[in-house]
């Protein structure tokens, strides 16, 4: 018997997981075109594997279509090599499908090009931990690093020969917890990044022994798993449109704009960057993460930064400078996070609105007259909160297609009565397990 190489086909749905079907991989040609089989209450598919209420039942036929740009076909020691692309829903008309996440992205890039001629570069940084203890006191500790030398190496091989641009990694401050970055990526590109950064990781460490989550947050009395999304603007001929060096905090007038937009409707939002249970027990203050829909100059405890640069010249400035949205976790598809945070700033930009002035103080010491004088609030507490907000914006659930935020809701719902009768420890240790 030889075994049959398969390519496996794939979309990143509402729960942020990688779902599809495998074909062999001769049929590829075929298969570009025809795609494979998909049903359209697999978008209910809870990342517990529950389904919630479907307006769709069990009707429905839909196309999931590889794209040849996503593909990924790496071998770790002597396993069989993980070949995987990520793909479109389509319909049996060959029209992209309400709830294809990698279509909701490029509806809200294109919205952003239409506004102000600029498109997007984004990178996502994200931050895992390691199941089991690890070596203790080793807050970006050589030792550590040391330890796990072999997978993260491994790890940063594998994204290399995905196509992505590995930039750093670490051990980061949290037990067991390491961070990798990559460099940006034009458009949707940095979403399907995000992904394959995901699924390499969890299959580096298993293929090492080890077994690697990007989980919201491990321990409630320790730190969180962020996912921070760098974004930064260019026109059609790449020259930077994020930077001046005369603007708030050297914000050009589209990153003002854009900035405002983020902050203004980050509380609607939430629901879509930091989708989890859990996610609210990472949002809150002294953690750095963001509590706030505020916005910081080089502070880490901001939900919206802007980020330091280390060019000199003005033109490498222009290139380098960008914000950083902060309140996202790998809980979400990282096509609908993005998604959501575009769309935001593009209503930021319709509107002609300015960011408040960056904070710089402890934001938990003051009250929330004081925080609305400033034009801040304090970020949805649960995921409750979060759905009820996005839910009564109209103009935020306006940007989706109509029936995507019912949809969503409901999805979510069922999530989260999954875990209705547990205790805080045991809802973390099932998140730690699903992603
Ligand atoms: N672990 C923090 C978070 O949950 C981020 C720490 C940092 O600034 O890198 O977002
Ligand atoms: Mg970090």
């Amino acid at each position: 018997m030889t075994p049959m190489p398969l390519i496996f086909a794939a979309t990143c749905d509402i729960a942020g997981k990688m779902r599809g079907k495998a074909f062999p991989a001769d049929q590829l040609e075929k298969r570009l075109k025809r795609g494979v089989g998909w049903v359209p209450t697999n978008v209910q598919i809870t990342c517990f594997d529950g389904i919630g209420d479907s307006p769709f039942g069990s009707l429905g036929d839909l196309l999931l279509i590889p794209d040849p740009a996503s593909e990924v076909n790496i071998a770790f020691g002597d396993a069989p090599p993980e070949h995987f692309m990520l793909g479109d829903i389509v319909t049996l008309e060959g029209e992209p499908w309400d709830f294809c996440t990698r279509q909701v992205l490029r509806d809200a890039l294109a919205r952003l090009h239409r506004l102000s001629g600029a498109n997007l570069h984004s990178a996502f940084e994200h931050e895992f931990q390691l199941k089991g203890s690890g070596l203790p006191n080793q807050g970006f500790g050589r030792n550590a690093f040391e330890n796990q030398r072999r997978m993260l190496e491994t790890l940063m091989g594998a994204l290399k020969e995905a196509g992505l641009s590995p930039d750093s990694i670490m051990k980061e401050y949290g037990p067991n917890q390491f961070e990798v970055v990559v460099a940006p990526a034009d458009g949707a590109k940095s979403a399907d990044q995000a992904v394959i950064l995901r699924e390499l990781t969890r299959s580096a460490a298993l293929h090492l022994g080890e077994e690697a989550t990007f989980a919201p947050i491990l321990d409630p009395a320790s730190v969180g798993n962020g996912v921070h999304i760098h974004l930064s603007f260019h026109d059609d001929d790449d020259v930077p449109l994020t930077y001046d060096e005369n603007g708030p905090c050297g914000m050009s007038q589209l990153t003002d704009a854009f900035a405002a937009g983020v902050l203004k409707y980050m509380p609607h939002i939430l629901a879509l960057t930091a989708p989890s249970v859990v996610s609210y027990e990472r949002l809150t203050p002294h953690r750095w993460s963001a509590a706030y829909n505020n916005l910081g100059f080089r502070d880490r405890e901001a939900s919206l930064r802007v980020c330091p640069v280390t060019a000199k010249d003005p033109a490498s400035i222009a290139q380098q400078f960008n914000i950083e949205y902060r309140a996202a976790d790998a809980a979400a598809c990282p096509h609908l996070a993005l998604a959501a945070v575009v769309h935001a700033g593009c209503q930021g930009i319709e509107d002609g609105l300015t960011a408040p002035e960056a904070t710089q103080e402890d934001l938990s010491l003051l009250s929330a007259d004081a925080l609305a004088a400033r034009g801040y609030a304090r970020l949805p507490e649960t995921l409750e909160a979060a759905l009820d907000s996005f839910a009564a914006s109209t103009t935020v659930t306006g940007w989706f297609p109509d029936q995507f935020a019912d949809v969503y809701r409901a999805h979510k719902l069922a999530e989260i009565a999954h875990l209705a009768d547990r205790d805080i420890d045991a809802k973390c240790a099932a998140y730690a397990d699903t992603y």
